[in-house]
């Protein structure tokens, strides 16, 4: 056992995060306000903001005039602290997208990649010329960036043995190194799954759940999960690889090796291959980008007469997705599940309802009495978003505001 024992610092650093999370959530708050949404008393959240305003994280804006008494400052994150920027690098694209201090998108440059070019020198320089792109579109100099998030699909595994361990992508301390170098900006990594529970943590419906699920449905699938609002990650940062759980014994091949894992039916590639086996001549069966395959059945189900195979698909899909998420919820009892990732944008609104269906009738006992389930709203790319949150926890660890959970600091 190596879990540290909850120190007095960990509390002031719970504290500032509580603090930090309802000054974003609210946009612009007073100390009366903090008091009552973090539950902190009054001369804790006075000696925290003064920490964070004297750090330059949280700015004091304008005073808003009482009927009674002194006029109150209200308490803003200071946008202008500095910049972060997340990098998604997923097996069809690489995308950069730079925040401003107060987590505000202000610019994104995506590059399509060949799904079938997995070497790492590739990958490496894929994820360089995307960060180079976004600084020089948005004229942002490098001495301005607070740091850089990168999530790469797969396992990444803590600073003892840091390894990333991909279907097909295999990368060891070399090529973190290489990637380093080429990034030459304080730098974090971590998994897709832990990174989009972050951000569902900091900026999505997470923000009011205290244990929940984020699943993302992609090429791969998986969940990111918070039990009493810590993000679970295990003994080597590879909790919720719900993606590789078995959901057909002897069932179909999936790329991890295993037979019959979740994501070998409702990863995009098992949808196309649950289209094949309603429809085997669908025109749609043959089409060789997943992303063109998906955005090509959101086509197909818009308009007054949806595609008969392609609609059977989806409802395929949402029993499949809906049993699989039934075992997640009787395992983790969340108040919350959200959807998130490229194939929920594309075809969500017609997986959810029939999704929600099948966990009800198959959760076991009382499990999803409560529960939610609902598309995420942290909207554009919450891969990207999450990373660079956790990318300004880094900094504001090193600042000495956060004592740091994250597991990669390279
Ligand atoms: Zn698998």
């Amino acid at each position: 056992m190596n879990g540290p024992r909850r120190t007095s610092r960990d509390i002031r650093s719970e504290s500032r995060l509580d603090v930090l999370h309802a000054v974003l959530s609210a946009g612009e708050t007073t100390r009366n306000e903090l008091v009552h949404t973090t539950g902190l008393s009054a001369a804790t959240v006075a000696t925290v903001v003064a920490e964070l305003t004297a750090s330059g994280i949280v700015a004091e804006t304008r005073l808003t005039a009482n009927r009674v008494g002194r006029p109150t400052a209200t308490l803003v994150m200071n946008a202008d602290r500095g910049r972060v920027v997340g990098i998604d690098v997923a097996e069809t694209y690489v995308r950069a997208v730079i925040f401003d201090a107060a987590l505000n998108q202000l610019a994104s440059v995506e590059e399509q990649r060949d799904e079938h070019v997995t070497d790492p020198n590739s990958i490496v320089e894929g994820i360089g010329g995307v960060l180079d792109r976004v600084l020089a579109e948005t004229g942002v100099e490098r001495e301005a960036v607070l740091g850089v998030g990168v999530a790469l699909p797969g396992l990444v595994q803590g600073p003892s043995g840091v390894s990333v361990v991909v279907p097909h992508w295999a990368w060891h301390k070399v090529e973190l190194d290489h990637l380093r170098e080429r990034v030459g900006l304080p730098l974090v990594i971590d998994n897709p799954l832990k990174v989009m529970a972050t951000a569902e943590l900091w900026l999505g419906s997470g923000r009011f759940a205290s244990s929940m699920a984020t699943v993302n449905l992609g090429t791969g699938v998986g969940a990111g999960i918070v039990l009493e609002g810590r993000i679970l990650r295990g003994a080597t940062n590879s909790a919720g690889e719900w993606g590789h759980s078995l959901l057909v014994l002897d069932g179909r091949e999936c790329r991890c090796g295993r037979r019959g894992c979740v994501e070998a039916y409702i990863g995009a590639p098992g949808i196309q291959q649950t289209l094949r086996e309603i429809h085997p001549s669908h025109p749609l069966a043959d089409l060789t980008l997943q992303r063109d395959f998906i955005a090509a059945m959101a086509e197909a189900m818009t308009g007054p007469d949806p595609d008969p195979a392609v609609s059977a698909t989806i409802d395929r899909t949402a029993y499949y997705l809906g049993s699989a998420l039934a075992d997640l919820v009787a395992i983790v009892n969340p108040e919350l599940v959200t959807l998130t990732g490229w194939t929920t944008w594309a075809l969500g609104d017609w997986l959810l309802p029939a999704t929600r269906e099948h966990i009800r009738t198959q959760a076991p006992g009382n499990s999803s009495l409560d529960l939610q389930v609902e598309v995420s709203t942290v909207r554009g790319n919450s891969v990207a978003t999450g990373v660079a949150t956790i990318a300004l926890e880094r900094f504001l660890a090193d600042v000495g505001l956060l004592t740091s959970h994250a597991p990669i600091a390279l």
